[in-house]
């Protein structure tokens, strides 16, 4: 058997099915191979980022995710205690989904659905065009590259059989240990291992009448050398999942016994739990070296690794995808050059060091805190021990819980597919970049489109989809006519859209603003006055970009 598509995703991860799912959208005949069957040992992430959740209403599927089986009348308080029976320090509110509004600069909000409610949406959207095919139980054991092509070896292990399948682009998907880094001999650079914890999935119906807190999505468990545990509700209703944080020092196995103990000490009694699950996993703080190598690509948890505390692992892996798959389109189209391809890394390196880093910090507010052994004591001693931390969980994991610039934010700066307007500022830029909370919608180069209502259902995010798009705010000019027109002919796909709502134009400030076909802002501008050739040619990475 010998097969031929335009682009293999190795693994059917969260990351794998959004990148095969958008390929397919833009048209392309993609292949997606998964060692596993598709079923899902033990959810890992549980937020779906309100960024994701855009590109979510771009593929038409929110409303998969909002009639998901997550109780959505179940509140979202992460709650900081000694034991759900002892004393609770700390509190932080959070509305249930059905309670929770999307603020003013989303169409959408974050959404709790856990992985094995997610993946089969995104794997029922990638199978909804027929371009895509999804082959589960078959590995990709090696590759090679030449000519301007892939080709991959696959053993289907159901029967054994190894196959060859010809590709002209190869992306890993393929999670942490990923095959695809390792054969290109990419090194990934970081803290490294942060902690080895242990997951524990149990059920247990009756588990907030066992204490008398009020329900919380996350209890979070502090003793005297700072939070051990956490109990999360992973359905909302009947499942758990406890995680016994660790440290990088001791690789624990834990025995079933142990493991009812510790969740007995959390609850601050005994009872009955099943245990559905048991997985002991590898915290770390990674991002590899280069996400490229010729026609192969990586992305998601193959190319960096964070720890969970900020719920941005498999955000940023299908920030990811969305950034490589207009790309590789492009590239297929045959508008998009080497430099477009380049530019994957460098975009979205940068913002892999920033979640990583970002979510090693929450780590380390959540392990250093100022407690000690007092931390129980029915004493005013204990009593203030107990205030400093409750004070400096709730305080510094604001950050974590309200990290809306951390979805939003993530800019491209000094992207060699970007025009940049006027110098700015470059410890401004970088303190922005850094801040976790505060998104300031912007049509800068390299950001986000802002969003806009433009009628009641109808977002500024609506009009852009598989193609740039222009949006204007004054009468096209001569000069952007002829941009207009070299787009036409160079075959590079443009929409052009006339907006004059005061509010759109005071956010979007400039004259005209052209967007790519992930949503970020390409240049701006009032004119364009400068060479045509030179502007698409640097957008579409595409020096041969040549106007006949
Ligand atoms: C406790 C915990 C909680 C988390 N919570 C969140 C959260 O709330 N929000 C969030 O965004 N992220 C969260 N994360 C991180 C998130 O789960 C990962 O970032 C995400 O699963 C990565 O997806 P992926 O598709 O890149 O890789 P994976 O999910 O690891 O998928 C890789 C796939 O590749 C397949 N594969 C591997 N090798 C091969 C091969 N050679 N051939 C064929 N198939 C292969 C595997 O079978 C697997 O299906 C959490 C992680 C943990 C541990």
């Amino acid at each position: 058997m010998s097969l031929k598509v335009d682009v293999v995703v190795v693994g059917g991860g969260p990351v794998g099915l959004a990148l095969s799912g958008d390929l397919a959208w833009r048209g392309h005949k993609v292949l997606l191979l998964d060692k596993g069957d598709g079923s899902i040992f033990q959810p890992k992430m549980d937020l779906v980022g309100i960024r994701t959740m855009e590109f979510c209403r771009r593929w038409g599927i929110v409303k998969d995710v909002e009639e998901s089986e997550y109780d959505r009348n179940y509140p979202q308080d992460n709650v900081y205690l000694t034991s759900l029976n002892g004393y609770e320090l700390g509190r932080q509110k959070m509305p249930s989904m059905n309670e929770e509004l999307p603020p003013k600069e989303s169409p959408q909000k974050r959404e709790r659905c856990p992985q094995n409610y997610f993946d089969p949406i995104l794997k029922k959207f990638a199978l909804s065009h027929f371009s895509n095919n999804i082959y589960y139980k078959t590995e990709c054991i090696g590759f090679s590259q030449a000519h301007n092509q892939v080709n991959i070896q696959a053993k289907d292990l159901n029967t054994d059989e190894i196959f060859n399948i010809e590709s002209i682009f190869l992306v890993g998907c393929d999670g942490g240990k990923s095959l695809i880094r390792d054969s290109l001999g990419i090194q990934m650079t970081g803290k490294g291992l942060l902690t080895y914890t242990t997951n524990v999935i149990f059920e247990c119906s009756e588990f907030n009448s066992l204490h008398n807190k009020a329900p919380g999505y996350r209890y979070m468990f502090i003793g005297p050398s700072g939070t051990w545990c956490t109990i999360v509700a992973i359905n909302g209703k009947d499942q758990w999942r406890m995680s016994l944080i660790g440290n990088a020092e001791e690789k624990r196995v834990y025995t079933e016994e142990e493991i009812k103990s510790l969740a007995y000490k959390a609850v601050g009694t005994t009872f009955d739990m099943k245990i559905l699950s048991v997985l002991p996993w590898q915290r770390a703080e990674l991002v590899a070296d280069k996400y490229r190598d010729r026609n192969v690509f990586i992305c998601g948890d193959s190319c960096h690794l964070t720890s969970p505390t900020g719920g941005l692992g498999m955000n940023t892996g299908i920030g990811d995808a969305v950034d490589l798959s207009w790309k590789l389109s492009g590239y297929l189209q045959g508008w998009g050059g080497e430099v477009l391809l380049d530019s994957y890394t460098f975009e979205r390196k940068p913002i892999a060091e920033r979640i990583t880093q970002f979510s090693t910090g929450n780590l380390e507010i959540m392990k250093k805190l100022p407690s000690n052994e007092f931390i129980y004591d029915d004493s005013s001693t204990g009593e203030n021990v107990r205030e400093q931390v409750g004070k400096a969980m709730t305080e510094g994991l604001k950050r974590e819980w309200f990290s809306l610039n951390m979805h939003l934010g993530n800019r491209y700066i000094n992207s060699p597919i970007n025009i940049y307007d006027e110098p700015e500022d470059s410890l401004k830029v970088q303190s922005e970049f850094e801040d976790a909370i505060n998104y300031i919608p912007s049509t800068r180069p390299g950001a986000r489109a802002p969003h806009i209502w433009l009628d009641k259902d109808l977002s500024t995010l609506d009009l852009i989809n598989k193609k740039y798009t222009l949006f204007c705010f004054t009468n096209i000019t001569d000069e952007i006519k002829v941009i207009c027109q070299y787009a036409n002919e160079l075959k590079i796909p443009l929409s052009i859209f006339y907006l004059d709502s005061i509010q759109t134009k005071s956010i979007y400030e400039w004259s005209f603003v052209m967007i790519r076909p992930d949503g970020h802002v390409a240049w701006r501008g009032h004119n364009y006055k400068l060479d045509p050739h030179l502007f698409w040619s640097t957008l579409t990475g595409n020096s041969n970009a040549i106007h006949h």
